[in-house]
């Protein structure tokens, strides 16, 4: 296959771990195929995007651009793409091509096809190089990993929707949550702030666990039927025993035992939160009680969809802070005080 066309946008992106995000012009390819090309009106700010950046888990190639929660317009299609049509109001999340035919991919699992590429930090088979994530003017992308938007909210309070929404949407569908559940949400951030909206939209009772006890007002608002201030140990102890499933949203190493503490006879911890370093599990708390902690990866393209569906029909979308591009660092360095209210948004207008 001969090599498409590029062309220029421009983005931000940084060239090491220690260096900040900088004005930068990076290649994209022209849409070919079922392609669809996506002027990006606003990207959410994930806390992944700041892991990678920093290289925390290791793996990252420079340069790299950021940015998996992207809406946009599209501005141009592919000569085989029928599902978008240029002005359609457009997302894309964490994924934008997998292998298509393995049972994963065919079970609209494409999260955990050993051959799908990420938004972001994968290797680009077309143009070569790494995957460019959103910190950008724009992005060519399959149609097939490409999700409709509802044009009934608003469009830069879905962007976070992308992530942060179909992160908690899914574990909380999968594990069938429901009335008659106590749920627990552990970190009130970006994932967290969706995971309290979600579990009580679902009819759950929902605790947040929190280390930052100035959010009490705002959980019992976003859906929290009650806070737990995490490092209170009377107040975890007066919930010893009594939850049936806990999201853990925790972007750092933390004490997950005193979580498992909290699970009920067969009760399930899900792990989203993904920090640098490994976490500590002792043996015996599980084992007394048949408990488990398990982790779980965004969620699918089909589910991605309907979770979006979900939001337009319930009016539900992400708390956020608008930044300007050149804002970044300044929002990762307060992301990593935990004062995030509760995702920030970038304006792309603000690259030109
Ligand atoms: P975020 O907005 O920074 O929120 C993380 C929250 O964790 C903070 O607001 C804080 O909440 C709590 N926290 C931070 N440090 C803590 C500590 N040392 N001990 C206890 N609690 C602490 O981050 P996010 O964007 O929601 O992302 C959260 C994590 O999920 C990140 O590791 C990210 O990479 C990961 N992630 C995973 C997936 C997946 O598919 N599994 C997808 C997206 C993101 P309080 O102030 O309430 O304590
Ligand atoms: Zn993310
Ligand atoms: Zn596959």
């Amino acid at each position: 296959m001969p090599t498409p066309r590029a062309y220029s946008v421009k983005a931000f992106s940084a060239a090491g771990a220690k260096t900040p995000l900088a004005p930068a012009v990076i290649s994209r390819r022209e849409p070919t195929g079922n392609d669809v090309k996506i002027q990006i009106l606003y990207c959410g700010v994930c806390h992944s995007d700041l892991h990678f950046v920093r290289n925390e888990w290791g793996f990252t190639q420079y340069p790299a651009v950021p940015g998996h929660e992207i809406v946009g317009r599209v501005t141009a299609v592919g000569a085989d793409a029928k599902k978008y049509k240029v002005g359609d109001l457009v997302g894309v999340g964490c994924l934008v091509d997998s292998c298509r035919t393995c049972p994963d991919c065919r079970a609209g699992l494409e999260q955990f096809c050993t051959d799908m590429a990420m938004t972001y930090g994968s290797a680009d088979k077309i143009l070569g190089g790494g995957t460019l994530g959103g910190y950008a003017e724009g992005i060519v992308v399959r149609e097939e990993f490409v999700l409709r938007i509802p044009t009934n909210l608003n469009a830069a309070a879905v962007a976070p929707l992308l992530c942060a929404g179909i992160t908690t949407y899914s574990p909380l569908r999968h594990w069938k949550i429901g009335a008659g559940h106590k749920v627990g949400i552990v970190g009130l951030g970006g994932l967290g702030h969706m995971g309290l909206k979600f579990a009580r939209a679902f009819g759950a009772q929902v605790v947040l666990f929190t280390t930052s006890p100035g959010k009490t007002a705002d959980a019992l608002r976003l859906g929290a039927h009650e806070v737990v201030v995490s490092k209170d140990a009377a107040q975890m102890a007066a919930h010893a025993g009594s939850f049936d499933f806990i999201l853990d949203t925790v972007s750092a190493v933390h004490d997950l035992n005193a979580e498992v503490n909290l699970l009920k006879r067969d009760g399930n911890i899900v792990l989203v939160g993904a920090p640098e370093k490994p976490m500590s599990l002792a043996s015996f708390p599980m084992i007394m009680r048949r408990r488990s902690v398990s982790g779980s990866l965004i969620g699918g393209l089909p589910e991605t969809q309907e979770m979006l569906d979900f939001c337009s029909a319930h009016g539900i979308t992400s708390d956020v802070e608008m930044i300007r591009i050149d804002q970044i660092d300044e929002a990762y360095e307060r992301m990593l005080k935990s004062d995030v209210k509760y995702r920030f948004v970038i304006d792309m207008a603000s690259l030109n």
